[in-house]
Parts: C-alpha cells; structure tokens; sequence
C-alpha cells in the first residue's frame, strides 16, 4: 500500500500568491494525517476530496501562527460538514490551552470529541501498522519534527510453493504469514518455505520549522520522504541563522545525512514567486529533491 502525501500549503510564515501556508495531508488507506493546520487548509482540505469523517489526527509542530491559524476554521467545518467521530490533536505543550481558549471565546459547536495530546520527543501514536515519533527541532520555541513510519509487514506467501508442499488452500495458508511453522498431519512445516522476508514499511518524516540539527537527523534516518523546512536560499543564509529556519542547501545535507529516499522542499519564504535557485542549490548536494506546487501528491512506496 503506498501513502499520498498532499502538500496542502508549501508556503512559510505569509502566504504569497502561490503558496498557502505550512500543512502537509498523509492518507494511508482511510486513515488521515495532517501535520500543522496554517491558515486556509481548511479549504485546500475540501479541495484534497479528504473526507470529513474519517479517522484522523493532526500533528503541530509548534505554536507560530503560520502553523496553526487554520486549525479554528478546520475544526469549525468539520462539525458543520458532519464529523461525528472523534479528532484527536497531538502537538507541544499549550496546544491544549489554545485550542481550550478559542473554543471557550469563539464556540467551536463541536459535534465530536476532541482529544488534545500534549507530547515530549519519543513515541506518540503506536498503530497496530505504524508509528508517529517526535523529536526535538531547533526553532525559537519549542518545536516538535514527527516521523510516520509503517511497521514491517509480513513477506509475500508463495501460492506455488505452497501447493508443491502439500498444504491445503484455506486458513493454513494465512497462518503461515503470522506464525513461524503449521502442522500437517504430523509433520512441521516452517512458514520459511512459503513466505518471503518480512518487507519494510515507508517512511515519511516532517521537519518544520527548524534548523539543521542532529536530532532531526536521526529521526529521519531512512526515511522515503524528508519534508523539510526549506525557507531560504544560500544567499540569504544569515536570515535562515537569525529566524531559526534552514537553507535549501542545509536542507539537502540533512537528508543526504539521513540516507532519505528523496527531500522536499517546504516552507519557502513568500519573498520567492520564483522558487527554482532553491531546488537547484538542494539539488547540487542531494538530486532526489522536489519542490512541490501547493495541492501536489506524492505517492510513496517503501
Ligand atoms: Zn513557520
Ligand atoms: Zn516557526
């Protein structure tokens, strides 16, 4: 199964006339993901056919305007459009007082339960299939990167093999993918013979704001597709320093560090209507970048 990434904002800060601001939809089956709710996702969302009533969380990086203004006219929609299921909202710390703020000023009308999670770096959501960790950024304030990453998923059953072996079609035949050996009539068969090594899953970190920093590094160790904050070129790399942002250029080394399958860049300033000298400085130091057009999907595959 590969997972659709849609860059719903690839903008940073202010949106320009091309770019809306920071937020990044993952759909793995009927399951969405959304990391940071910048101002108008809520319409690039209806736009991305996403659903409103789906199971879904929405990661925050962090509390700056740029990340979180849509969440309001997100929550609002979903409940006029019919959410009943619950929403859970994992970020740092005082995103539960945000949120408890607006609704308690403003009136979300919820229809549903809403769940706010605030976390620390380390594990925060344990699926059955997948896992979202968290790491420390380095921003002006604190700031969380969070890596999707699929769990191994069993190897493929040969059919043949399977046959030629004597073991009957049927739930045998699923077994084998789950246990390392079935009985047949008094004889073990190991699941080796039929089934192939377990195949990895994919990964997908988002890294947002930040500046180049070993614990992004490592949580994006291996990852399919480092979504990285990418607010300057290399001439403006004295502003990236100041604000606490990266460079297309140290964007590239951190993937190139993380042995990443391919970089895109994100967050870029609304000072670029043109943004092509940000992809070819990345792309000198890592090739497998893009820089994606807002309401792009990326399809990924491990
Ligand atoms: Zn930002
Ligand atoms: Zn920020």
């Amino acid at each position: 199964m590969s997972v659709a990434v849609t860059f719903l904002g690839t903008g940073g800060s202010v949106p320009n006339k091309f770019r809306n601001l920071p937020s990044v939809l993952l759909r793995r089956g009927p399951e969405l993901l959304l990391f940071d709710c910048g101002e108008g996702t809520q319409r690039q969302f209806l736009q991305a056919r996403a659903g409103t009533n789906r199971k879904m969380r929405i990661f925050i990086s962090h509390l700056h305007g740029d990340h979180v203004f849509g969440l309001p006219g997100l929550l609002h929609s979903l409940s006029f459009m019919g959410r009943t299921r619950e929403l859970e909202i994992i970020g740092p710390n005082g995103i539960a007082q945000l949120i408890g703020s607006i609704n308690r000023i403003v009136k979300l009308h919820s229809q549903f339960l809403l769940v706010i999670s605030e976390v620390s770096p380390g594990r925060v959501v344990d699926e059955e299939e997948y896992e979202v960790r968290a790491a420390a950024a380095k921003h002006g304030v604190p700031c969380l990167a969070y890596a999707f990453k699929e769990k191994p998923k069993p190897g493929r059953f040969d059919p043949v093999k399977a046959r030629k072996l004597g073991i009957p079609e049927g739930p045998l035949w699923k077994r084998l993918q789950t246990t390392r050996s079935v009985k047949i009539g008094g004889k073990t068969i190991s699941s080796r013979l039929v089934v192939g090594p377990p195949r990895r899953g994919v990964k997908i970190t988002y890294a947002v704001d930040t500046r180049p920093c070993a614990s992004v590094v490592r949580l994006a160790r291996g990852s399919d597709l480092l979504i990285h904050d990418s607010s300057f070129d290399e001439s403006a790399s004295a502003k990236a320093r100041e604000y606490g942002h990266s460079t297309a250029v140290e964007a590239a080394r951190v993937a190139k560090a993380s042995k990443a399958r391919k970089l895109a860049l994100f967050h870029i300033s609304a000072m670029y209507e043109n943004p092509a000298p940000l992809l070819a400085q990345a792309k000198g130091i890592f090739l497998q970048t893009i820089l994606c057009k807002d309401m792009t999907t990326v399809y990924v595959t491990s």
